[in-house]
């Protein structure tokens, strides 16, 4: 929704056109995201004083996004560009960046913000590793899934705010002590929803959860994927499956975008149980913001895992 503030105190006013340029402590930043973990994030720490708008939905896939000519006009009137980075969207982001005609949001500049900037990447490639196939060079980009981590985007996203609206900083700071607040008092519950799952074996779909795996104490010994982005063969899926038996794994992390076909068959073959998690804000009813993705995810796979 486009400046709710507005429209609820003064619709006839904003329809008759008083409202001309941007007033104080109405909603005056356009924040542009790539996904709607960042989207949601931005929300939190921004506020009333920005309108954001996420460009891949939570149910996509953040890796592959078709670039809308709707995307470049939101882009074009951005203030603040956010982007997870690591090149989880290399494919897409930096051509719409490139096409926005918008100076001020290209890299470096006040209005660019990568949220990955802070972070700790997991499994960065060995420079041998990199002739090996679809490898993310600067680690896995999938770093939103430990909250942890959520600290550090917010931390980037509200100095972000601060240089293209200065005016905003004591908000933004405020807002990103109560997020931060907000985290510590969650994370204390996620800790006991997941002490079940310490040490459990799961095989995932994608390579998207060894942050969400590391906080949280399962263990991911295996993918459906032979490599990111390759679907598996025949061979591939009866081999993972009789491993699984051996092994006792039950469960297969899933997102709701990748061959719900080939989950059910490696599962059938198994004997195991496929979970659907939401892979961003929004990837799944009830998982509206930051929070709750945590939530969701970690009830559904300690259900899962309970079985
Ligand atoms: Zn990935």
């Amino acid at each position: 929704m486009r400046f709710p503030i507005v429209r609820r105190i003064l619709p006839f006013a904003a329809v008759a056109g008083l409202l001309t340029g941007a007033a104080p402590g109405l909603a005056v930043v356009r924040v542009v995201t790539t996904t709607t973990d960042l989207a949601a994030i931005a929300r939190a720490v921004g506020g009333d004083r920005v309108e954001v708008d996420s460009i891949a939905a939570g149910h996509q896939d953040p890796h592959f996004v078709d670039a809308k000519p709707s995307y470049l006009v939101q882009l074009k009137r951005a203030d603040l560009f956010v982007q997870v980075g690591l090149e989880l969207e290399l494919g897409w982001a930096p051509n719409l960046l490139a096409n926005s005609r918008n100076a001020a949001i290209q890299r470096g500049g006040a209005g660019f913000v990568d949220a990955s900037e802070g972070i700790a990447p997991l499994q960065v490639p060995s420079a041998a590793d990199r002739s090996a196939g679809d490898i993310h060079p600067y680690g896995n980009p999938h770093y939103w899934l430990d909250p942890e981590n959520g600290r550090t985007i917010a931390a980037n996203i509200a100095a972000g705010l601060e240089r293209v609206d200065p005016a905003g900083a004591v908000a933004y700071r405020a807002n990103l002590a109560a997020f931060a607040a907000g985290l510590d008092e969650r994370l204390a519950r996620w800790r006991e929803l997941a002490a079940p799952l310490a040490g459990a074996p799961v095989v995932a779909y994608h390579n998207s959860w060894p942050y969400f795996e590391r906080r949280f104490g399962f263990r991911v010994v295996g993918f459906v994927e032979p490599k990111p982005g390759i679907p598996p063969s025949g061979r591939y899926v009866a081999e993972l499956a009789e491993a699984m038996r051996r092994d006792g794994v039950r469960v297969i992390l899933m997102s709701t975008f990748y061959d719900q076909k080939t989950a059910e068959l490696v599962a059938r073959l198994a004997g195991a149980k496929v979970v659907t998690l939401a892979n961003s804000v929004g990837g799944l009813p009830g998982t509206d913001d930051y929070f709750a993705l945590f939530d969701v995810n970690l009830v559904r796979l300690a259900e899962a895992l309970r079985q």
